[in-house]
């Protein structure tokens, strides 16, 4: 069934979609953490950056029908709701960061934040690291090196290791721009994911000084929020926030709607001004008034609900009891709320074809994860910010499960 469901997919989708696990899942139904197969069979969810409240939540679902049978439409309209969300999105940002504009993915966000910083600044040069990703648009497939070798990063784009410390990391950016401007290419935008998922899930206080060195370079700050942003890191909001920063953008989307599409990016106004003011934007679906009363349904829960506190209770608890096992191809966790990296490894290397071999089989054991970073060795772990603490032992009791037939 597995089979003929796949034949069907590829003859109808095409070759570019990609499919997780070596056995396909298969899903029918999803409430909270669970994932349910179509004989009934339920899987927990710790691959999911999407639906961050928990699967279904009722509240949210509440809200998008409510706006959906009120009025749904394209927006060229004065409407109420994209301001009511725009303010309650706003009052989680430092008072500089003042305006916001609706985008439906991720990817469209951050192609908008960059050519906001073009307009900005005169100049095309980008700077992101050696394995992010930023997106599908053709501006954002030219910024996302995670993407092979197949990918054209172009002229004026250039790549930064990871960063190791602070100091380091911003002498690599200076350099990036240095080298930008010797060819002829002015600097426009830093553009990374504030917990660097795709370079290998790297919290920590990192961007202070690179964001001195980007200003110094001419350059504007743009921290892609959408995997770390919405209390994933379980001490703030934004991923930025950790690294003491305030960026001249922001960008977000993923779990903004609990699986509905919504996104955005947040600025100082003084760096929108110029796109503003030079180029016409509309976008038919952002901000519309389905997805502005569902994002803020899901803003809502995570604030009376407190899933920051759960996700920094939970991931703590994970991470200490992952730390506690003991295996030869366990290698570091590395942990922010209830965004969690593991290294994996054979013969004390990073070892990607293990990292595939665990998720397969937690994925037999009906647990789900996946594995990232530049060599594919490191395993992402990232739970509903809902998950309890029972949830967290089954993931912990599979993962040793999982190590004893590796
Ligand atoms: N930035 C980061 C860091 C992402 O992980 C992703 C999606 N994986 C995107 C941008 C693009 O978002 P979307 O798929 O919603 O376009």
């Amino acid at each position: 069934e597995t089979e003929a469901l796949v034949a069907r997919r590829q003859r109808l989708l095409g070759p570019a979609y990609r499919l997780f696990y070596e056995t396909p899942v298969h899903f029918v139904r999803a409430q909270g953490a669970w994932l349910y197969d179509a004989q009934g069979a339920a899987y927990l969810d710790c691959y999911n950056n999407v639906a961050s409240l928990g699967h279904a939540h009722p509240r949210v679902l509440e809200a998008t029908a409510r706006q959906a049978a009120i009025y749904a439409s394209h927006t060229r309209y004065l409407n109420d709701t994209v301001l009511d969300c725009a303010e309650k999105l706003l009052s989680h940002f430092p008072p500089e960061l003042s305006q916001v504009m609706f985008t439906c993915t991720g990817s469209e966000a951050n192609d908008l934040a960059l050519r906001i910083c073009f307009a900005a600044t005169g100049g095309t040069g980008l700077v992101v690291t050696e394995n992010a990703y930023h997106g599908v648009t053709h501006l954002m497939a030219g910024a996302s090196p995670s993407l092979g070798p197949g990918v054209n990063l172009g002229p004026h784009v250039r790549t930064v290791p990871a960063p190791r410390d602070a100091a380091s990391f911003a002498a690599d950016v200076a350099a990036a721009f240095a080298d930008l401007s010797r060819h002829g290419v002015k600097p426009a935008a830093l553009l990374v994911d504030t917990i660097f998922s795709s370079d290998g899930v790297i919290p920590g206080a990192f961007l202070g000084p690179a964001v001195q060195a980007t200003h110094e370079a001419g350059a504007l700050m743009i921290a892609d929020e959408v995997q770390p942003g919405f209390g994933r890191t379980g001490a703030h909001w934004w991923g930025f926030q950790t690294h003491g920063i305030t960026p001249d953008l922001v960008t977000m989307g993923k779990p903004m709607g609990n699986g509905y599409p919504v996104a955005a990016l947040v600025a100082k106004p003084e760096v929108l001004l110029p796109f503003g003011t030079k180029a016409r934007y509309f976008n038919t679906f952002g901000g519309n008034a389905v997805a502005c009363a569902t994002a803020m349904a899901v803003m809502e829960v995570i604030e009376t609900d407190d899933l920051l506190a759960n996700a920094s209770r939970i991931g703590a608890l994970m991470a200490e009891g992952l730390r506690s096992l003991t295996h030869e191809a366990l290698g570091e966790t590395r942990q922010a709320g209830l965004f969690l990296g593991l290294d994996i490894l054979e013969d004390g290397h990073p070892s990607a074809a293990r990292a595939a071999r665990l998720v397969n089989l937690l994925r037999e054991a009906r647990v789900l994860i996946s594995a990232t970073g530049p060599k594919g060795h490191v395993l992402k772990i990232r739970p509903p910010l809902i998950l309890t603490e029972a949830q967290a032992d089954l993931f912990l009791t599979a993962t040793k499960a999982a190590l004893r037939l590796l």
